[in-house]
Protein backbone atom coordinates (compact mmCIF):
# COMPACT_ATOMS: atom_id res chain seq x y z
CA UNK A 1 0.00 0.00 0.00
CA UNK A 2 1.36 3.63 -0.97
CA UNK A 3 1.59 6.03 2.12
CA UNK A 4 1.03 9.03 1.44
CA UNK A 5 4.02 11.08 2.75
CA UNK A 6 3.33 14.05 5.12
CA UNK A 7 4.13 16.98 2.89
CA UNK A 8 1.51 15.74 0.20
CA UNK A 9 -0.59 15.51 2.66
CA UNK A 10 -0.32 19.08 3.35
CA UNK A 11 0.13 20.03 -0.53
CA UNK A 12 -3.35 17.94 -0.81
CA UNK A 13 -5.15 20.25 1.70
CA UNK A 14 -3.76 23.83 0.13
CA UNK A 15 -0.55 24.35 2.13
CA UNK A 16 1.98 26.18 -0.09
CA UNK A 17 5.42 24.03 -0.37
CA UNK A 18 8.98 24.93 0.38
CA UNK A 19 10.34 26.78 -2.89
CA UNK A 20 7.72 28.58 -3.88
CA UNK A 21 8.28 32.80 -3.73
CA UNK A 22 5.75 33.37 -1.56
CA UNK A 23 7.04 31.68 1.30
CA UNK A 24 10.47 34.24 0.95
CA UNK A 25 8.84 36.87 0.77
CA UNK A 26 8.50 39.58 3.52
CA UNK A 27 4.37 39.44 4.14
CA UNK A 28 2.92 42.86 3.63
CA UNK A 29 1.59 44.71 7.12
CA UNK A 30 -2.58 45.37 7.39
CA UNK A 31 -3.31 49.41 8.00
CA UNK A 32 -5.86 48.82 10.72
CA UNK A 33 -8.54 49.55 11.14
CA UNK A 34 -8.90 50.62 6.78
CA UNK A 35 -7.94 47.20 6.26
CA UNK A 36 -10.29 45.29 8.07
CA UNK A 37 -11.90 43.22 5.69
CA UNK A 38 -8.90 41.58 4.30
CA UNK A 39 -7.57 41.37 7.74
CA UNK A 40 -10.46 39.18 8.41
CA UNK A 41 -10.60 37.67 5.79
CA UNK A 42 -7.26 35.82 5.83
CA UNK A 43 -7.90 35.14 9.79
CA UNK A 44 -11.04 33.10 8.49
CA UNK A 45 -9.42 31.38 5.45
CA UNK A 46 -6.59 30.32 8.33
CA UNK A 47 -8.90 29.30 10.42
CA UNK A 48 -10.81 27.00 7.74
CA UNK A 49 -7.33 25.47 6.81
CA UNK A 50 -6.76 24.52 10.50
CA UNK A 51 -9.79 23.07 10.96
CA UNK A 52 -9.45 20.75 7.64
CA UNK A 53 -5.71 19.97 8.71
CA UNK A 54 -7.01 19.13 12.23
CA UNK A 55 -8.94 16.19 10.45
CA UNK A 56 -5.84 14.35 9.21
CA UNK A 57 -3.00 15.32 11.76
CA UNK A 58 -3.17 15.86 15.35
CA UNK A 59 -0.65 18.16 16.82
CA UNK A 60 0.27 17.41 20.36
CA UNK A 61 2.44 20.13 21.09
CA UNK A 62 0.22 22.50 19.34
CA UNK A 63 0.66 24.16 15.84
CA UNK A 64 0.11 27.37 13.71
CA UNK A 65 -0.36 28.24 10.06
CA UNK A 66 0.83 31.78 8.68
CA UNK A 67 -0.79 33.51 5.68
CA UNK A 68 1.90 33.15 3.38
CA UNK A 69 1.71 29.74 3.91
CA UNK A 70 -2.26 29.36 2.28
CA UNK A 71 -1.08 31.71 -0.83
CA UNK A 72 -1.87 35.44 0.98
CA UNK A 73 1.51 37.62 1.77
CA UNK A 74 0.01 39.34 4.42
CA UNK A 75 1.26 39.52 7.99
CA UNK A 76 -1.42 37.39 9.20
CA UNK A 77 -1.12 34.18 11.47
CA UNK A 78 -3.18 32.03 13.74
CA UNK A 79 -1.43 29.70 16.29
CA UNK A 80 -3.36 26.14 18.20
CA UNK A 81 -2.12 26.24 21.75
CA UNK A 82 -1.93 22.58 22.78
CA UNK A 83 -5.18 21.27 25.04
CA UNK A 84 -8.37 20.75 24.04
CA UNK A 85 -10.40 24.02 24.63
CA UNK A 86 -7.62 26.25 24.56
CA UNK A 87 -8.50 29.51 22.68
CA UNK A 88 -6.41 30.49 18.71
CA UNK A 89 -4.23 33.06 19.19
CA UNK A 90 -4.73 35.44 16.11
CA UNK A 91 -1.52 37.34 15.01
CA UNK A 92 -1.97 40.21 12.79
CA UNK A 93 1.32 42.85 12.05
CA UNK A 94 2.96 40.58 14.76
CA UNK A 95 6.31 41.75 16.05
CA UNK A 96 8.99 40.41 18.87
CA UNK A 97 9.42 43.68 20.87
CA UNK A 98 11.79 42.09 23.69
CA UNK A 99 12.68 38.40 23.53
CA UNK A 100 14.53 36.59 26.72
CA UNK A 101 18.93 35.66 26.26
CA UNK A 102 18.01 32.19 27.63
CA UNK A 103 17.48 29.62 24.75
CA UNK A 104 16.01 26.25 24.40
CA UNK A 105 16.03 24.01 21.72
CA UNK A 106 13.48 22.19 20.44
CA UNK A 107 12.52 20.13 17.13
CA UNK A 108 10.14 22.05 15.07
CA UNK A 109 7.60 21.17 12.29
CA UNK A 110 6.74 23.13 9.30
CA UNK A 111 3.52 22.33 7.10
CA UNK A 112 5.26 23.47 4.43
CA UNK A 113 7.89 20.47 4.48
CA UNK A 114 6.88 18.44 6.80
CA UNK A 115 8.55 15.20 5.49
CA UNK A 116 11.19 16.32 8.40
CA UNK A 117 11.45 17.51 11.88
CA UNK A 118 14.54 20.05 12.88
CA UNK A 119 16.19 21.43 16.25
CA UNK A 120 15.80 25.08 16.78
CA UNK A 121 17.26 27.04 19.67
CA UNK A 122 14.56 30.45 20.38
CA UNK A 123 14.34 32.72 23.07
CA UNK A 124 12.33 30.80 25.70
CA UNK A 125 10.31 33.78 26.53
CA UNK A 126 8.94 36.70 24.08
CA UNK A 127 6.71 40.16 24.20
CA UNK A 128 4.72 39.90 20.94
CA UNK A 129 2.81 43.39 19.65
CA UNK A 130 -0.12 42.74 17.46
CA UNK A 131 -2.42 45.11 15.77
CA UNK A 132 -6.17 44.89 16.77
CA UNK A 133 -8.90 45.30 13.77
CA UNK A 134 -9.67 48.61 14.99
CA UNK A 135 -5.99 49.61 14.67
CA UNK A 136 -5.20 49.63 18.18
CA UNK A 137 -2.20 47.75 19.74
CA UNK A 138 -1.39 44.49 21.97
CA UNK A 139 1.27 43.21 23.83
CA UNK A 140 1.56 40.02 25.17
CA UNK A 141 4.30 37.87 26.80
CA UNK A 142 4.62 34.30 25.75
CA UNK A 143 6.70 31.42 27.30
CA UNK A 144 8.92 28.29 25.94
CA UNK A 145 6.18 25.91 23.58
CA UNK A 146 3.98 28.83 23.24
CA UNK A 147 6.56 31.26 22.53
CA UNK A 148 8.05 29.11 19.68
CA UNK A 149 4.75 28.27 17.97
CA UNK A 150 4.47 32.19 17.55
CA UNK A 151 8.30 33.00 17.16
CA UNK A 152 7.79 30.00 14.22
CA UNK A 153 4.67 32.12 12.42
CA UNK A 154 6.17 35.58 12.79
CA UNK A 155 9.18 34.22 11.02
CA UNK A 156 6.94 32.93 8.44
CA UNK A 157 5.92 36.45 8.04
CA UNK A 158 9.68 37.75 7.52
CA UNK A 159 10.02 35.29 4.71
CA UNK A 160 12.15 32.90 7.02
CA UNK A 161 11.73 29.05 7.41
CA UNK A 162 12.96 27.23 10.86
CA UNK A 163 15.63 25.98 9.01
CA UNK A 164 17.15 29.32 8.92
CA UNK A 165 17.60 29.63 13.33
CA UNK A 166 19.04 26.02 13.20
CA UNK A 167 22.65 25.87 14.19
CA UNK A 168 24.94 25.56 11.24
CA UNK A 169 25.92 21.91 10.98
CA UNK A 170 22.75 20.65 12.29
CA UNK A 171 19.98 19.37 9.31
CA UNK A 172 16.54 18.54 10.00
CA UNK A 173 15.76 14.55 10.20
CA UNK A 174 13.67 12.47 8.60
CA UNK A 175 9.95 12.11 10.35
CA UNK A 176 10.60 8.77 11.04
CA UNK A 177 13.95 9.36 12.41
CA UNK A 178 12.27 11.66 14.67
CA UNK A 179 9.32 9.35 15.83
CA UNK A 180 12.56 6.49 15.86
CA UNK A 181 14.14 9.36 18.50
CA UNK A 182 11.09 9.27 20.48
CA UNK A 183 10.94 5.97 21.17
CA UNK A 184 14.54 5.83 22.23
CA UNK A 185 13.67 8.17 25.09
CA UNK A 186 10.36 6.64 26.09
CA UNK A 187 12.51 3.26 26.27
CA UNK A 188 15.23 5.23 27.90
CA UNK A 189 12.69 6.88 30.35
CA UNK A 190 10.81 3.36 31.30
CA UNK A 191 14.59 1.66 31.67
CA UNK A 192 15.19 4.15 34.16
CA UNK A 193 12.37 4.28 36.13
CA UNK A 194 12.06 0.64 36.14
CA UNK A 195 15.41 0.77 37.92
CA UNK A 196 14.54 3.36 40.23
CA UNK A 197 11.49 0.55 41.45
CA UNK A 198 13.57 -1.80 41.47
CA UNK A 199 15.94 0.21 44.24
CA UNK A 200 13.19 1.23 46.21
CA UNK A 201 11.60 -2.28 46.25
CA UNK A 202 15.15 -3.32 47.62
CA UNK A 203 15.38 -0.91 50.18
CA UNK A 204 12.44 -0.98 51.55
CA UNK A 205 12.95 -4.68 51.89
CA UNK A 206 16.46 -4.25 53.31
CA UNK A 207 14.73 -2.55 56.15
CA UNK A 208 12.45 -5.16 57.01
CA UNK A 209 13.48 -7.08 60.06
CA UNK A 210 12.65 -9.80 58.08
CA UNK A 211 15.24 -9.84 56.02
CA UNK A 212 17.59 -7.76 58.20
CA UNK A 213 17.45 -11.26 59.97
CA UNK A 214 17.67 -13.62 57.49
CA UNK A 215 20.61 -12.07 55.98
CA UNK A 216 22.54 -12.91 59.72
ZN1 LIG B 1 6.03 26.63 9.31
Amino acid sequence: MDEVRPSDQMRNLGVVQQGAPILAERARPFSLPADHDAAEQAVERLFTSIERIAQVHTFAKGMGIAAPQIGISRAAAVVQPPGQGADAIVLLNPRVTEAAVETDEQFEGCLSFFNVRGMVPRPLRITVETTNLDGTRTSKVYERGLARLIQHEIDHLDGKLYTARMRPGVDPISVEQYRQTGLIYSCQASAQADRLWRHQVHEARGLSGAERGARQ
